[in-house]
């Protein structure tokens, strides 16, 4: 089986919104064995719909439209669908009813061209939009399948993962392709290309690196005919990846480094408070995006001013005066009374040059204390950050992280 992806939008061509939607499409294709080989993007234009539609139905066995549902009259996906398959639109008394109570329970007054997304191509079947109006449909004619699809991604991804994923699934069969990620903190690309040199010639299953912001993701990925045999494939390759560079593996899949760091305290019944300068909260951003962080996160200051340092802290103002505010001195204390002050078991404290300007001989841009202080301890490492100031900033948070997962473990 063939499938398409036909992405309708005029923002889309402009560069206004990116096509997040196609590729998480694409993902779901691969993962239900469906070969992929064109997708396309469009503008709310009908000809140039029609003649995109045309061909995708001329070369693709299932073509999935996303966006263009909506109800107003730049919303012509189901019209041009129904034109390219040669099918009636059908108006359904069901969606204009569900359509009219939502209305009213959100007091929101009802406009009639909101009935636009009650049309449906006859024959087809509808699929429940929990997240928005315009409902999903289904329609197969002449041998061919169309899936149309809502175009905000809040409605998209949750109708794809609840409805689509499971029709893609059963037409699907064939060869899938699976992954499994393992991450990695503290090795670089071309580090772990010569500790894996020999593992990255395999091709089913195949091994190769993504370079992220300050970590390399590894995937591992099978082609086989189900699930559980691509799983028993990558289990050996997993396991002598492992082998080799093991302690720098934090996590897998969609485990984050926050994640992690967050379980290694809650099993230790143990708690953290964080003090950041130049990340501006970035780390306590990144901490509170995981549910259920307030067990084990207390809280932190963003110290950016070294008078907040001195005055919410206790930073020592003689040793600001003396080493700078960028120093292993200032990282300890800030550590120290992030720990203190909101009475936790860890403290990490970030302080550094995130650029453009502010950069001298002896600390140029990119220079980057942590500090930590646990238990009795208080210590604070030194890094050196290439990159924009954006960079710096997102890698301090990464290296913080890192150096309590290591810590920890
Ligand atoms: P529509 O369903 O065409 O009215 O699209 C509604 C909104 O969804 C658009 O304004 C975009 O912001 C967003 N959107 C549409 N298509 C996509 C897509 N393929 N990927 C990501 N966002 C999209
Ligand atoms: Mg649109």
């Amino acid at each position: 089986m063939t499938a398409e992806v036909v992405s309708v939008g005029t923002e889309l061509l402009l560069g206004d919104t990116v096509d997040t939607n196609a590729v998480a499409l694409g993902r779901a294709f691969a993962a239900a064995g469906l070969s992929h080989f064109h997708r396309q993007t469009v503008g709310d234009n009908p000809k140039r719909l029609r003649v995109a539609l045309d061909l995708a139905f001329s070369r693709s066995d299932l073509v999935v439209t996303i966006g263009g549902l909506g109800p107003t009259s730049d919303d012509i996906t189901r019209e041009l669908v129904c034109d390219s398959l040669g099918l009636e639109m059908v108006e359904d008394e069901e969606i204009v009813n569900h359509l009219k109570s939502l209305f009213r329970t959100r007091g929101r007054p009802w406009v009639e061209t909101n009935a636009r997304q009650a049309m449906r191509p006859a024959g087809s079947t509808v699929i429940a939009n929990a997240n928005g109006t315009a409902p999903g449909l289904v329609v197969e004619s002449g041998g061919k399948m169309a899936i149309l699809m809502p175009g905000p991604p809040s409605e998209f991804l949750p109708m794809l993962t609840d409805s689509v994923a499971p029709i893609l699934a059963r037409i699907g069969g064939g060869e899938l392709i699976h992954s499994r990620v393992l991450r990695v903190v503290g090795r670089g690309e071309s580090q772990l290309e010569q500790d894996l040199s020999d593992l990255m010639v395999s091709e089913n299953p195949s091994l190769a690196p993504y370079a992220k912001t300050w970590e390399v993701h590894l995937r591992l990925t099978a082609r086989a005919n189900s699930v559980e045999e691509a799983k028993r494939m990558i289990a050996p390759l997993e396991a002598l990846v492992r082998g080799r560079i093991g302690e720098h593996i934090y996590g897998a899949d969609k485990e984050e480094l926050e994640d992690v760091v967050l379980s290694q305290l809650r099993s230790r019944a143990e708690t953290l408070a964080v003090a950041e300068s130049c990340t501006g909260g970035g780390l306590g951003e990144r901490l509170t995006r995981v549910a259920g962080a307030s067990d084990v996160f207390q809280g932190g200051v963003i110290s950016y001013a070294n008078s907040a340092k001195v005055n919410v802290l206790g930073v020592l103002p003689e040793d600001i005066a003396e080493h700078g505010a960028v120093s292993e001195r200032v990282a300890c204390e800030m550590a120290r009374g992030a720990r203190d002050r909101l009475h936790a078991d860890w403290g990490i404290s970030i302080t550094g040059v995130a650029g453009p300007d502010g950069g001298t001989l002896d600390k140029p841009v990119g220079t980057v204390w942590i500090g930590l202080a646990g238990q009795g301890e208080v210590a604070a490492i030194e890094h050196r950050f290439g990159g924009t100031r954006t960079t710096v900033r997102s890698r301090s948070q990464t290296a913080a992280l890192t150096t309590l997962w290591r810590r920890l473990r």
